[in-house]
């Protein structure tokens, strides 16, 4: 497969080309196994198909045959024969994209299922070309991207089965607990995409509130706060030492208002053409930290209160790039329109929404001479989390952007030994092509005051290994603890003679 055969000190290059050949070849892999799936179903059930009432039909015999041989679930047979035909019967041009290595495995199911919807069968050619179109193009996947790009198609293609589709799930939703291995239980809500967004918001804020010597991983906090929020118990940090400066909560739930990052105001940004605003567009809008939703869904937004429209844009003029003081600065609208065309971090695979990320000048701003250095244009501007921010900042990843005539961005992050990886294949202007029109007028050149100065690079109080065995120390020490704690609360009181020994 034209792998390569002698890994050890390869150069790292060669190594990581390596490794994205091996991976195209694992969907060439799953391709053939879908292919093969989808024979064994017109061979098996499809003869069978108008008049089996059988209830162990031919669907049925088929999966078996496939779980068996497999030894996997007879449901994930279910799941391979079904994918299998949606690839075949509905998707064939996505399925060429997965055995030409465009499309990553994990993906498949994605596509399948945010598709299935599409009943008639142009509407289905319609949508699968315009997938495969796209997974085509030059360019990165994330998860979110893949998803957007799914819900784009089939939104403007069949918006009325998106309507009930989502009606069905509102309807639908619900509050389960679920138990665990090792007693641990799972807590589990479904809500409008809106509410989630605003509850795991306000659990990351409260998670935070610590200092930065707290023992849990933010996980383990988020988990902790979700419970001080829900049932109004206190919020401390668990660092132990006198002089945190972390706040103490007292009563988590009842005076939201006092806690850190959650005031009265929690924004949602929704990007939308204003045609949809005025409950006349059929275009698919799209919530920061969520993806693609329908107009009806934006119509109920709207009937929040508190909703503030901000039309950017809209006129003929051209808008200002940077605030007027500051050329360093974006401007509220240029900041606006770097969000709304990132959608996400603008590095390959990042998923964090665009609205918590950071808006960098991908060539740096040269505060003596303007002219020379990376300007607050949109050209220059990308949205970048705080990692991969930092990761720029602090190591030797370089970034690179320019807009093309066609007004799509096209930007690149070149690794330490320079290999060139294309950033999003997919962004705000596939969603709304208006974007590409907003025009800036040009950055002024005059020099500025001296920008922040440089941070040195963050450095860890000691290396990742020891980190994790200082950790596993402490853990070791702690449980050691509470077993002397227990032992003696038992020598000293005999009544707990009975006690079991946890
Ligand atoms: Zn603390
Ligand atoms: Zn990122």
């Amino acid at each position: 497969m034209g792998l390569l055969t002698d890994h050890v000190a390869a150069p790292v290059n060669a190594l990581l080309g390596n490794m994205v050949h091996a991976a195209a070849g694992q969907a060439f892999l799953e391709w053939t196994r879908y292919r093969d799936a989808g024979e064994l179903h017109r061979q098996l059930v499809v003869p069978e198909e108008a008049s089996d009432r059988r209830t162990f039909d031919a669907t049925m015999q088929c999966a078996a045959r496939i779980a068996i041989t497999h030894s996997i679930s007879q449901g994930a047979a279910e799941r391979i024969v079904d994918t299998a035909v949606a690839l075949r019967d509905r998707l064939p041009k996505v399925a060429e994209c997965l055995r030409d290595g465009k499309l990553a495995p994990r993906y498949v199911r994605v596509i399948v299922e945010r598709t299935d919807l599409v009943l008639d069968r142009e509407d289905q050619q319609v949508v699968d070309t315009e997938i495969a179109a796209a997974l085509r193009r030059r360019g990165s996947w994330s998860p979110s991207r893949i998803r957007d790009m799914v819900d784009r198609s089939v939104y403007r293609v069949d918006p009325d089965a998106v309507r009930a589709r989502r009606k069905a799930a509102v309807d639908a939703r619900g509050f389960w607990t679920e138990p665990l291995a090792d007693g641990m239980a799972r807590v589990e809500a479904t809500s409008t995409a809106e509410k989630a967004i605003q509850i795991s918001r306000r659990v990351d804020a409260l998670a935070r509130a610590v200092c930065d010597k707290d023992g849990r991983t933010l996980a383990a906090r988020k988990s902790d706060a979700h419970f001080c929020l829900v049932m109004g118990v206190a919020w401390e940090c668990q660092c132990g030492s006198d002089d945190c400066d972390a706040p103490t909560i007292d009563d988590a739930a009842p005076a939201p208002r006092t806690m850190p990052g959650t005031g009265s105001s929690m924004t949602l940004h929704v990007i939308c053409d204003l045609e949809t605003v005025a409950g006349d567009g059929e275009t698919p809008c799209f919530l920061d930290g969520y993806g693609v939703i329908s107009p009806a869904h934006l119509d109920e937004l709207l009937t929040e209160p508190g909703v503030t429209i901000a039309p950017i844009g809209h006129s003929d003029d051209p808008l200002a790039p940077h605030t007027p003081g500051n050329p360093y600065r974006p401007s509220t609208a240029l900041d606006t329109v770097v969000r709304a065309r990132s959608l996400y971090c603008d590095v390959a695979g990042c998923e964090r929404p665009a609205w918590v990320c950071d808006i960098d000048h991908v060539r740096e701003y040269d505060h003596d001479n303007p002219c020379a250095g990376g300007q607050t244009c949109p050209g220059n501007t990308g949205s970048k989390c705080r990692l991969h921010h930092n990761l720029k900042t602090h190591t030797d990843f370089l970034d690179d952007q320019t807009i093309g005539r066609d007004g799509r961005i096209t930007s690149v992050i070149i690794t330490p030994e320079g290999l060139t990886v294309a950033g999003p294949a997919f962004d705000g202007t596939d969603l709304f092509p208006a974007l590409k029109d907003i025009r800036f007028t040009a950055p002024q050149n005059a020099p500025t005051a001296p920008g922040p100065a440089e941070e040195p690079a963050p450095t860890r109080r000691r290396p990742r290994l020891a980190d994790k065995h200082a950790r596993r120390q402490t853990e070791r020490e702690h449980n050691c603890r509470t077993r002397e704690t227990e032992e003696q609360a038992r020598a000293s009181d005999p009544a707990n003679d009975e006690l079991p020994p946890f």
